[in-house]
């Protein structure tokens, strides 16, 4: 297995922010990891486990030993009368199995389709887009420990999924002291797909394009082209304009409070979560605090779309938190609402 030093990371991470890599290995397969981590000196050694590096943002040099995940295969593991199983390695670009699950007349994954990234960075952030979250249709995943070199299966439940969270966001000395954070390598993440295939078509952009179709049921091929093309419409490309896609969670907050917030904006768009609190649009929150395409340094607001901060060119990884920070003090000052990012800062 070969060590590469000094590796440049800005075409690996979506930001396009420059650091390096003091040392890097591509992960091909279990066996490669095993061999490595059994080298003499590795042992402890702080390592960074990298995808496709569209949800991190990179501060400076990355002294961990980087575990750039590689290994690649796609199958179908069990084809029952409720459901088809297809498993998927890490190193898959998340896009590609979308795709391919759908030639294979496999449809349930499409409202997923165009997000950036790789199989085994989905379940980290349990992804989600346009009604549909990757917990909807998981079945289980492997793992390798980082630290023990032994390998672990998680289903659904011991993955803790919750909104743009799951076990491998917590650290493990965290208060539940479940965290897989920095731990664990995902080797591989096996997929659900029920039968029958139901549409889901609850995202207000789908019936839209629904209604401007006059595509009342439309196929799982219909709404993968859907998705796609509300998603080149919406979302800067990270080819043209680094981005790391909504930099916060959307907030989640009391009924109380959400009535609140509507007493003095009562623009503001939020919804009814089925727990009675409610959800407030992030990106209306950042837009109504004036930050649309405002600038810090080479870091960004994105003029249409004030939830995604971009590099305008040769922003660093400090200028985006510097940025990310002045955001969320004049959210948490007008508002009273803390938001969360959703990246990863390295
Ligand atoms: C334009 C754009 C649009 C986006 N839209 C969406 C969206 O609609 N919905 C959504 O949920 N996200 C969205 N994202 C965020 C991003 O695409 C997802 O979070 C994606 O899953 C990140 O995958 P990655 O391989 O790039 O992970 P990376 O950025 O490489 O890593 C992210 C985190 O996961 C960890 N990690 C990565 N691979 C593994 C592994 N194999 N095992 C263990 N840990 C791992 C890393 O250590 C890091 O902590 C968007 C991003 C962009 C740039």
């Amino acid at each position: 297995m070969i060590v590469e030093h000094q590796v440049p990371l800005q075409p690996h991470n979506s930001f396009g922010i420059v650091a390096r890599a003091r040392e890097l290995v591509r992960v091909r397969a279990e066996e490669d990891l095993r061999a490595l981590l059994a080298e003499p000196g590795r042992a402890g050694q702080p390592t960074f486990v990298l995808g496709g590096g569209s949800n991190i943002v990179l501060t400076g040099d990355v002294k961990a030993l980087v575990l750039k995940v590689e290994i690649l295969g796609l199958r179908v593991v069990d084809d029952g009368p409720r459901a088809t199983v297809v498993e998927a390695g890490a190193g898959v670009p998340w896009h590609e199995l979308v795709t391919w699950t759908l030639d294979q007349g496999l449809p349930g994954l499409e409202n997923l389709a165009l997000i950036p990234g790789s199989v085994g960075a989905s379940p980290v952030q349990n992804i989600g887009a346009y009604g549909v979250e990757l917990q909807d249709r998981f079945e289980s995943l492997d793992a390798l420990h980082l630290a023990t070199g032994q390998v672990f299966t998680l289903d659904a439940t011991q993955c803790a999924f919750g909104y743009r969270d799951s076990v491998f966001k917590h650290a493990p000395a965290g208060g539940t002291g479940f965290g897989l954070a920095g731990q664990a390598l995902i080797l591989r993440v096996r997929f659900r797909l029920p039968k029958p295939w139901r549409p889901e078509l609850s995202y207000l952009d789908l019936q839209r394009k629904a209604a401007e179709t006059g595509i009342a049921s439309p196929s799982a091929r219909q709404i993968y082209d859907w998705v796609c093309a509300i998603r080149r419409a919406k979302l800067p490309d990270p080819a043209v304009i680094g981005n790391a896609g909504s930099f916060f969670k959307n907030p989640v907050v009391t009924a109380e409070q959400c009535r609140d917030i509507i007493a003095r904006d009562p623009e503001i768009v939020h919804y009814p979560l089925p727990d009675g609190s409610f959800k407030l649009a992030a990106g209306w929150l950042i837009d109504a605090c004036g930050w649309k395409g405002k600038t810090v340094g080479g870091a960004g607001v994105h003029e249409r779309q004030a939830l995604v901060l971009v590099n305008r060119g040769g922003a660093s990884g400090g200028e985006v938190v510097t940025l990310a920070r002045a955001i969320q003090e004049s959210v948490y000052g007008r508002f009273g609402i803390r938001l969360e990012p959703e990246p990863v800062v390295v």
